[in-house]
């Protein structure tokens, strides 16, 4: 193929210009503004997990403790009606024995569920707390994420900038190109990853190789207007005055 060599030049500009809006794909794709939002977000799902638990934490409690006190107080109704038939007299002495007994017994009983009943009501109030931090975390969180949305957000606008002008200097330096060496840098773009590149001292500054002294003599000797490739890596190499 043959193209003026200030064509030739004008490629390696828009190699540069494609490099630059690959860099900018690929900062899109791993915004540092967006793993931040993404790790905040996941934050706040654990907190609101954790806050669902611990609610449901508290509801056992509740009905826990509901079923303590309902049991606490038939212990004590049965002992009081036990004192109350001691106290109005008249029992055989086996059946003041045995309720005397029975009202041991009960004084035990309720003994234990009353300590069981403050045990439960002090796990309730820490679960009551954790539910309570659990909302501040979320709140704090919500904050948190609005902010770091609006960071994401500004750095997409950005980003977004820059491929805009990026692309419209490429359609610029573009311009006026013959269609048919346009589409042979595509090809050698799609192919080597690099569309054209500067043959400096010998060496393909796309691939780095230094290429056989053959080579360099053949491309000194290449007509100007011959389009060549670099043997290692097929990109279109561009000759200057110190190839
Ligand atoms: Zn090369």
């Amino acid at each position: 193929m043959k193209a003026a060599p200030t064509d030739q030049r004008r490629l390696v500009d828009i190699a540069e210009l494609d490099r630059r809006l690959g860099g900018l794909a690929h900062r899109r794709e791993s915004l540092p503004e967006q793993a931040a939002l993404d790790q905040l977000v996941a934050e706040r799902r654990a907190a609101v997990e954790s806050a669902a638990r611990a609610r449901i934490h508290v509801e056992d409690l509740d009905r826990a403790i509901a079923k303590l006190r309902s049991d606490l107080d038939a212990v004590r109704r049965r002992r009081q009606n036990d004192a109350g038939l001691v106290a109005g007299g008249g029992l055989s002495d086996r059946q003041a024995t045995e309720l005397e007994y029975e009202l041991r017994s009960l004084a035990r009983r309720e003994e234990s569920l009353e300590d069981e009943l403050a045990e439960l009501t002090e796990r309730h109030e820490a679960v009551d707390a954790d539910v309570r931090h659990s909302g501040a975390v979320i709140t704090d969180l919500d904050a948190r994420i609005g902010m770091a949305a609006t960071v994401r957000d500004t750095a997409l606008a950005d980003l977004e900038d820059a491929v805009t002008e990026t692309t419209a200097e490429r359609a610029r330096e573009a311009e006026g190109l013959p269609t048919e060496l346009l589409e042979f840098y595509s090809r050698c773009a799609e192919e080597a990853g690099v569309g054209a590149a500067i043959l400096g001292g010998g060496r393909c500054s796309a691939c780095a190789m230094d290429l056989s002294r053959s080579a360099v003599a053949a491309f000194r000797s290449a007509p100007q207007d011959d389009v060549l490739t670099c043997p290692e890596c097929g990109v279109i190499v561009v000759r200057t005055d110190n190839s």
